[in-house]
């Protein structure tokens, strides 16, 4: 990926945890790089076809200054949202913090954190079948599209099916979002979860009836198997109800333990 680099912005600001660096300050310096594709700037060498990293060192000098923190890393990280929420093109940030006055007792060439961060994609799969089907799946879409660090780059069709794995209850109504994220899988997971219990799920029952059910389905390639956190999802693929929308919205999509477009997966029915 094509990259905007500032290297070493001498910044005066006043954090460290002992009393004296609040009070007296010292000099920092800032390293940012900024991943974004650059090839529509290149060839037209328009300013509005990239990022102007004058309005980058602004946000950075600025949120970086503003107050006085214990930890270069909070201070990073603040730097890392406030670049993120107001330059909505990029795909990745990088900042790191050197402190060469920090204080130590030994002869040093500076103390620094680096912190990074990518935007990913994600697929949820989303599913109701309590109360009125239709109204939760659009709430449930509206609660993915207000978070700030999400935004959902496309909405499967809402498709009527039958009840998988457990048969005896109502027809379900599902569908696929797909999102481009900042958040890390278990954050996301996080999310999912505070979304479901925010519209009112109650688990009864393994497999029972919900209000709402939010998974996650894929995550970029990753592969992952926590106790808490299973991607790819294990079911996906034996479920219709979740491959159906799926190949409408990211046919080309790979399933990185079948290794397959999504597009080829046959669900039995
Ligand atoms: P299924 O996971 O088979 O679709 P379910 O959605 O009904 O069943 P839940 O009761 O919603 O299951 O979730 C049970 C647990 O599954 C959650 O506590 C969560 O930690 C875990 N989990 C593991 N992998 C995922 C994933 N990819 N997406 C969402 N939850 C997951
Ligand atoms: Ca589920
Ligand atoms: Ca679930």
């Amino acid at each position: 990926m094509d990259k905007i680099i500032l290297k070493n912005l001498c910044v005066f600001a006043r954090h460290g945890v002992l009393q004296f660096e609040k009070e007296e300050g010292q000099d920092f310096y800032l390293t940012i790089e900024i991943e974004r594709d650059l090839k529509a700037a290149g060839d037209n060498d328009k300013l509005s076809s990239t990022v102007d990293y004058a309005k980058i060192a602004d946000i950075a000098v600025h949120v970086f200054a503003d107050k006085s923190y214990n930890l270069i890393e909070k201070a990073a990280e603040d730097v890392i949202e406030a670049i993120i929420e107001r330059c909505p093109s990029i795909k990745g940030v990088m900042v790191e913090v050197s402190k060469p006055n920090a204080p130590l007792n030994v002869k040093f060439e500076t103390a620094m954190v680096r912190i990074e961060r990518k935007l990913h994609r994600a697929y949820l799969g989303i599913g109701t079948n309590m109360g009125d089907l239709h109204s939760n799946l659009e709430k449930a879409v509206e609660s993915i599209s207000i978070m700030k660090e999400t935004r959902i780059s496309a909405v499967s069709n809402y498709i009527m099916t039958k009840a998988w794995g457990k048969e005896d209850q109502d027809d379900y109504l599902n569908a696929v979002v797909c999102v481009e994220t900042w958040l890390d899988p278990v954050e996301l997971l996080h999310f999912c979860q505070d979304t479901e219990k925010l519209m009112g799920r109650v688990r009864l029952e393994k497999w029972g009836p919900r209000i709402i059910d939010l998974d996650i389905l894929l995550f970029d390639d990753l592969i992952i198997s926590e106790p808490n956190l299973v991607i790819p999802h294990p079911y996906m693929h034996e479920r219709d109800f979740v491959i159906a929308p799926l190949k409408e919205i990211a046919p080309y999509a790979i399933h990185p333990l079948l290794r397959t477009f999504i597009k080829d997966i046959k669900v039995e029915k």
